[in-house]
């Protein structure tokens, strides 16, 4: 790619550094030219491409010190304008004059109640600050699937994790900075360890990119090694736009798809129990459905790990979770959704309709005799859907669905 770049650089005066590795921590091109590259199941095998690539000492690896800001930027207008005149460059050029008028019109857009993440690294930098450097013992303590995914119990919108994603796809924050500010917490203290520390999430980021870029057809369920072709369900634009829009009458599914819709952000968890219920738990529909909504809504959307993680919560790739373990949609306090269910703030906050609910009923309401329904003003059928589907029966058929399709897959590769 690099070599491409530089062979239509039209100018030999045009001076060019390459950095390699700057949005991840391995050096992607590299490890997969490696002969012992293999295409990472685990974090066991993404350790075994860790220890392979990169020098380690008592703390952990080393991943090198993020790329400092320029010192100094200068433009020499002659170089300028005869890369903007370049016939293979100039389609890339977009001239400031637009990029002003499109900045205003975001920043018009911009309502703060709405865009909870707002850009720039400035904001980044403070959110590490606050979420990790100054906070060492969260870090060290930090175990993903015993984190909240009803989020901060004082903001139904502030994650019980770090809430970097959107700073990290979008390149306000560099992963190097992350990972060494994690290992700054970890030095000298008992921790917790990959998978389920930072620093495994930030392993598992690697595993998505490098599969992202050696397996072919990532994106999709035909003709992907990673991906079984599922006999998925007919495209069912009610349940899709129900799933979508919050209305599913499932209050954790729809609180969570209106989280995202309002703030471009949802818990790891959260993503895990609407992307279930979407595919083999119980709508029977296509993962890349959910995977292309996610990606239009996700102010933290990433190609390599949208994907990647849509494969595995479908149940279709050698990495995935077995697609007998199904998410109850209607969670409890024992759920390992980790769901807070006494106050059940968080449903109230994205599901207003709900807000008079007795926590009780609130993951069910349905199931509320009318009477509390009449005196907390919301009539289920009414004010708020009932449930688009009986999660019980749904759970039942999709699961001999999936074992009747992964059989018949199974049938016709011996065949
Ligand atoms: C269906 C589905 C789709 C997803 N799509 C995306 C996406 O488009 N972009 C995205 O950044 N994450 C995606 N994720 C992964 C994960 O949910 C988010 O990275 C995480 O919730 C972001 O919150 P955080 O920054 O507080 O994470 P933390 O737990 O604080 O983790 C720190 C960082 O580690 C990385 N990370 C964490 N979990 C994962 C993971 N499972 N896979 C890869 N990297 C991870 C992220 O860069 C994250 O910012 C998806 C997960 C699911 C189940």
């Amino acid at each position: 790619m690099m070599d491409e770049v530089q062979s239509i650089l039209p100018l030999s005066s045009v001076k060019n550094k390459v950095f390699p590795a700057v949005n991840t921590i391995l050096d992607i091109e590299e490890v997969i030219k490696k002969r012992n590259y293999f295409n990472p199941k685990s974090m066991k095998d993404i350790e075994t491409i860790f220890n392979n690539n990169l020098d380690k000492n008592p703390d952990g690896y080393l991943v090198g010190e993020s790329l400092a800001c320029p010192k100094q930027v200068t433009t020499d207008n002659d170089i300028i304008d005869s890369l903007v005149n370049n016939k293979l460059l100039s389609e890339f050029h977009i001239p400031i004059k637009y990029l002003e008028s499109d900045l205003r019109k975001i920043d018009s857009e911009i309502k703060p109640n709405i865009s909870y993440f707002l850009g720039g690294e400035d904001e980044a930098l403070n959110r590490l600050k606050r979420k990790v450097s100054e906070l060492p013992n969260f870090v060290n303590e930090f175990r993903k699937p015993k984190t909240v995914s009803t989020n901060d119990e004082t903001d139904p919108r502030e994650p019980s994790t770090t809430g970097l994603s959107p700073y990290i796809s979008n390149g306000c924050l560099s992963v190097r900075l992350l990972w060494n500010e994690c290992k700054v917490a970890n030095f000298n203290s008992t921790h917790t360890k990959p998978p389920e520390s930072l620093i495994g999430q930030l392993m598992f980021r690697e595993m998505f990119y490098l599969l992202s870029r050696t397996v072919k057809n990532w994106d999709d369920d035909q003709n992907n090694s990673n991906c079984k072709p599922i006999d998925w369900g007919e495209y069912d634009i009610d349940k899709i736009s129900a799933w979508e829009s919050g209305m599913t009458g499932f209050p954790y599914i729809d609180a969570m798809m209106r989280q995202l819709e309002s703030t471009g952000w949802m818990h790891h968890l959260g993503r895990h129990a609407v992307s279930c219920f979407l595919t083999r738990g119980q709508l029977w529909q296509n993962w890349k459905i959910g995977r292309d909504i996610f990606d239009r809504k996700l102010v933290d959307a990433d190609w390599a790990l949208n994907n990647g993680n849509w494969l595995w919560l479908a149940g279709v790739a050698p990495f995935s979770m077995p697609y007998y373990r199904i998410y109850n949609p209607c969670p409890d306090s024992k759920s390992s959704l980790n769901v807070e269910t006494v106050d059940a703030d968080f449903i109230r906050h994205w599901i207003p309709e709900l807000v008079s609910f007795p926590s009780k009923y609130i993951f069910e309401p349905q199931l509320a005799p009318l009477e509390i329904q009449k005196k907390s003003k919301c009539i289920i059928g009414e004010d708020y859907p009932n449930p688009i589907v009986n999660r019980k029966e749904t759970r039942k058929e999709n699961l001999i669905r999936f074992k009747e399709s992964n059989a018949n897959l199974k049938k016709s590769s011996i065949q």
